[in-house]
C-alpha cells in the first residue's frame, strides 16, 4: 500500500526537510580532517532536537545513533565512532528528521579536505544520478524510469550501482512502500502519482557492485574495498512534476 500525502502533509514534510537541510549544512561546516563521526552525530542530534524535532534513526531497530556515517568503502548504515576523519576521505552522512508526525530523509557524501580527481568524479556521478532520477519524478512515469536514470548515469561514467539496498517511500513511517531500486528497466513497476513521497537514494561504487555486512550487523561495505558514494533526497510527486523537500543550497 502506497500512502499518498495531501498538500498540507507535504508542507509539513517540507518543514522536516528544512530542519534536515539546516542540520546537513552544520555537519558540512564541522567536517574537517580530525573530526570524528561521533562528534558529527552529536552536532546533528543537537541541531534536530533544538528545532523541536527528533532524529528518525535513533533507536530505529536498535540503531545506536542519530545519523548514519559511512566513510570511504562503507556504503550505508555506518555507526558513528571515534576514528578521526582524514584528509582525502569521503563520508556519507545520512540524516532522518521526524517532525509533526512525518519523516524526511536525506544523505550527502562529502569530501574531507582535498580528494583526488577520481574520487571527485565518483561524488559528481552519484549526485548526477540522483538529479537524473529526480528529473523522472512526475505523474505517469514509472519507478523503473527512476531507477534506470540512476543506473544509466552512473554506469556511463564507469561506476557500478548497488542492487541489494534501495530507496523507499517515506512519510508517517521512515520506510514505506514502494521499494525504489536504483536500476531499471524503464516502463516497469509502479506508476507515479501526485502525493507519493519518495526517498530516492543511489549508492554508487567505484569498483564492483557487491556488498557485505560487517559483524556489527549494520555497517555495509563494498565487497572489493572500493570507495562508495551515497546521495539521497526526499521527493514529493506533485500534479505537474515534483518538489524536492530536502533541496540544499541549490543541490
Ligand atoms: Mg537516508
Ligand atoms: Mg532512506
Amino acid at each position: 500500500m502506497i500512502y499518498k500525502k495531501s498538500p498540507e502533509e507535504i508542507v509539513i514534510m517540507g518543514e522536516a526537510g528544512r530542519i534536515l537541510v539546516d542540520t546537513l549544512n552544520r555537519l558540512e561546516e564541522a567536517l574537517k580532517p580530525g573530526t570524528t563521526t561521533r562528534r558529527l552525530d552529536a552536532i546533528a542530534e543537537e541541531s534536530i532536537r533544538s528545532a523541536g524535532a527528533s532524529p528518525s534513526f535513533k533507536g530505529y531497530r536498535g540503531f545506536p545513533a542519530s545519523i548514519c556515517a559511512s566513510p570511504n568503502d562503507v556504503i550505508v548504515h555506518g555507526i558513528p565512532n571515534d576514528d578521526p576523519l582524514e584528509e582525502g576521505d569521503i563520508v556519507s552522512l545520512d540524516v532522518g528528521v521526524y517532525y509533526k508526525s512525518f519523516h524526511a530523509d536525506s544523505a550527502w557524501t562529502f569530501p574531507v579536505g582535498d580528494v583526488g580527481p577520481e574520487t571527485e568524479e565518483l561524488l559528481k556521478a552519484t549526485e548526477a544520478s540522483l538529479d537524473a532520477a529526480v528529473a523522472e519524478c512526475r505523474p505517469g512515469n514509472r519507478l523503473g524510469d527512476v531507477g534506470a536514470a540512476v543506473e544509466d548515469t552512473a554506469t556511463a561514467r564507469g561506476f557500478s550501482v548497488v542492487r541489494e539496498y534501495v530507496g523507499h517511500g517515506v512519510g508517517r513511517a521512515l520506510h514505506e512502500e514502494p521499494q525504489i531500486p536504483n536500476y531499471g528497466p524503464r516502463g516497469r513497476r509502479e506508476v507515479l502519482g501526485a502525493g507519493m513521497t519518495l526517498a530516492i537514494e543511489p549508492m554508487v561504487n567505484a569498483g564492483g557492485a557487491g556488498t557485505k555486512t560487517l559483524e556489527d550487523g549494520w555497517t555495509v561495505v563494498t565487497a572489493d574495498g572500493s570507495l562508495s558514494a551515497h546521495f539521497e533526497h526526499t521527493v514529493a510527486i506533485t500534479s505537474d512534476g515534483n518538489e524536492v523537500v530536502t533541496r540544499r543550497n541549490g543541490h
